[in-house]
């Protein structure tokens, strides 16, 4: 499976955060993440921000969102030895 442009990635970030995403294309994007440190560490950014500002609408996410984010994260944080 080809890696996914960054770029294309980020566009679709826009459609997530606006709920405008599939199922499928949010799935897409947090493998990107798992794969793409430097995505993974934009979005951290971008929602860092968001909930700064306190506009976090956690009914745009899968129900299972912020575990998925964690394993992720976790993963891109602390890679296999
Ligand atoms: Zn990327």
């Amino acid at each position: 499976m080809p890696m996914r442009k960054c770029k294309t990635v980020m566009e679709e970030l826009d459609r997530i955060q606006d709920g405008d995403a599939t199922r499928m294309e949010r799935i897409r994007f947090a493998m990107h993440l798992a794969m793409c440190e430097h995505c993974a560490r934009y979005v951290r950014q971008y929602e860092a921000v968001r909930n700064a500002l306190g506009q976090v609408d956690k009914d745009l996410l899968p129900d299972d969102f912020e575990e998925v984010m964690g394993q992720i994260l976790d993963k891109v944080l602390k890679p296999e030895p």
